[in-house]
């Protein structure tokens, strides 16, 4: 996942702000239909750092009518030009999103590359043709994409589905969320500069209700795919059922994290909060329930603590700052929300709290948070946080751990930790969940990646991604 980069100067917050006053649609930078439009905030500065146009419908009618003819042609979007833009990738989205630099870089700049890197590989992998009896199996794009994305993983979010959606023969029409629209302004140059056919991919930025439900209720377009929040994707479901159009749906997590008895607490716990903390807890996937064996509940809670003590909350934009801000007031109002109804519902307050951090009087920022003693029925164990708040949960036997593990309405992610790989791996089965990792494993970005229950549906990453924007076709012979 390593991206090339010439040596940068520090970055800053002091920008000229950026205007993007434009929707990109058939292969043109275009006036949108209406002149409203969403500013973007600097997370750490809460200053204004640019705006975008809030579509509308019109400009999504505008869109398919400019993806229909295009959709048949084939192209992909060469990874080098995004690693070309890396650091500035990576900048906007610390500033956007508050990840710090350095995983930023890796991340929110490096998975997008990845994204379409990988699918010369799995275009090689899909059986495009098959004999099965009499009949010739064939598999064709579904056609035009409606693509929907959330703000915490921007660029990346985007390219995971117009990656594999472009490679699969399909146009795409990509609605960013209004938080964090910046990222995808440079897709749309780097598409621009590639020269692909006209309508193969556009932009229009807009909210939800107006820009993302015209998506999903549009008869010009054969399917959606989205990511977001459970709510907002029942919503999508919804409206796209008057078209029956496919929906593939990335949605909310609650992730357990079981430490077996056999397993090195130490490194598990460790591990399991910067599983947790990863981009400030605003990850699907976070690790956010840590099982552990009730009788080293206090091992575990002192572990804990020892650990938080040593991140380093601050300006993403800084050196050696492991955590940064949240993205919005209102993201932050949300978080400590949650930790005050930790503490009203009983739960053991290990680390931070939701009073203001000292020394940070600017930026949506939250105490790395620890509780624990938390019982499963408890608002902490059950809803989704999207911040830098761990809940440890002791159980009594491996059943138990399991129980509770699956005892969420979520099935996106998990982890399992045990000194024998074998014994993980028969827990980790029977965790309802897309993906579990053992013993702290990386993640895999060709990996098939999607929940069970209300997690959603479909796969996104990889071969499996590709398949996603596939229809099957059989001729008799
Ligand atoms: P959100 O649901 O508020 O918004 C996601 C996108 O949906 C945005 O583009 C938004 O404009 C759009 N949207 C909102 N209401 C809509 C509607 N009625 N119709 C159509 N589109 C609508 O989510 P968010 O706050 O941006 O992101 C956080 C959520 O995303 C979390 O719940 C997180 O777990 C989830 N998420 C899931 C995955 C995954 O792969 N499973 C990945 C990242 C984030």
């Amino acid at each position: 996942m390593a991206v090339e980069t010439q040596p940068q100067p520090q970055p800053t917050h002091e920008h000229e702000p950026i205007t993007r006053d434009r929707l990109f649609i058939g292969g043109e930078w275009v006036e949108p239909h209406s002149s409203g439009t969403f500013e973007v905030v600097d997370s750490t500065t809460e200053q204004v750092i640019g705006t975008v146009p809030a579509g509308d419908a019109e400009d999504i009618d505008w869109a398919v009518a400019a993806a229909r003819p295009a959709f048949e042609q084939w192209s992909q979007v060469p990874p080098h030009e995004l690693a070309e833009r890396a650091q500035e990738i990576a900048e906007l989205v610390a500033r956007e999103v508050g990840m710090p630099l350095n995983l930023s870089l890796m991340i929110q700049a490096g998975l997008p590359a990845m994204d379409f890197s990988s699918m010369p590989g799995a275009v090689e992998e899909i059986a495009w043709e098959e004999q099965v009896g009499n009949s010739l199996i064939v598999r064709e794009p579904v056609g035009v994409v409606g693509c929907i994305t959330p703000w915490n993983y921007p660029l990346h979010q985007i390219c995971a589905k117009a990656g594999p959606a472009l490679a699969a023969g399909c146009s795409v029409i990509v609605k960013p969320s209004e938080v964090t629209p910046l990222t995808s302004f440079i897709l749309a140059e780097i598409v621009e500069e590639l020269g692909l056919p006209a309508g193969v991919f556009n932009l229009v930025t807009g909210d939800g209700p107006t820009v993302g439900e015209a998506i999903a209720g549009h008869d010009g377009i054969d399917m959606v795919s989205f990511t977001g929040s459970t709510r907002a994707g029942r919503r999508v479901s919804e409206v796209a059922s008057s078209t029956v159009k496919r929906v593939a749906l990335e949605l909310g997590g609650k992730s357990p994290n079981i430490i077996l008895d056999d397993a090195d607490l130490q490194a598990a716990v460790a591990d399991g909060i910067q599983k947790c903390y990863l981009n400030s807890g605003q990850t699907c996937s976070a690790l956010t329930r840590m099982l552990v064996p009730r009788e080293k509940l206090e091992a575990a809670e002192q572990i804990a603590a020892a650990v938080v003590e040593h991140v380093r909350l601050g300006d993403p934009l800084a050196e050696g700052t492991s955590l940064g801000p949240l993205v919005s007031d209102a993201q932050r109002e949300r978080v400590r929300g949650y930790i005050r109804t930790g503490k009203e519902e009983g739960a053991k307050l290990v680390a931070g709290g939701d009073e203001a951090p000292e020394g940070l009087d600017r930026g949506y920022f939250v105490r790395p948070t620890v509780f624990s003693g938390v019982r499963p029925d408890m608002t902490i164990a059950q809803e989704e946080i999207f911040g830098p708040v761990l809940t440890i949960m002791p159980y009594d036997d491996e059943d138990d751990a399991i129980r509770i593990a699956n005892d969420t309405i979520y099935g996106l992610a998990g982890g399992v930790w045990s000194g024998d790989p074998e014994h993980a791996k028969r827990v980790a089965r029977r965790i309802r969940t897309g993906q579990v990792e053992i013993n702290g494993a990386t993640f895999n970005p060709v990996a098939p990646f999607g929940g069970y229950k209300q997690s959603g549906h479909g796969r996104e990453l990889g071969k499996f991604g590709l398949e996603e924007f596939l229809e099957v076709k059989s001729l008799q012979l």
